[in-house]
């Protein structure tokens, strides 16, 4: 009989090593970390488990704190150009309209 020493491990991920300000304390000390599960073997983490959320870590007053916007990269809107002709929505590097080839 082996003997395992297995059970499930918490395993701190910087994301972002980019100081961020704590909403705590106010000082640029936290990073965005997560906290994943880890089966462990021998205390050693083997595999991924759970994926945790991101997290604001402050490494100054250890303040954990979510986010404002981690992963929601503002999509710019802009008002785009029309062909004159059928109304399809034009780059303003064209200079036809690649649906009727009215030039733009
Ligand atoms: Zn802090
Ligand atoms: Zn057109």
């Amino acid at each position: 009989m082996f003997l395992f020493i297995g059970g499930i491990q918490p395993k701190t991920v910087t994301l972002d090593h980019t100081p961020r300000l704590c909403p705590h304390c106010g000082l640029a000390q936290a990073r965005l970390k997560r906290v994943d599960d880890y089966v462990s073997l021998f205390f050693v983490p083997v595999f991924p488990l759970r994926r945790g959320q991101p997290v604001l870590m402050c490494d100054h007053c250890g303040a954990a704190s979510s986010p404002h916007e981690p992963y929601s990269p503002h999509v710019e809107e802009k008002p785009g150009e029309k062909c004159a002709h059928c109304g399809f929505p034009l780059e303003s590097t064209f200079n036809f309209c690649p649906r009727c080839g009215h030039r733009a």
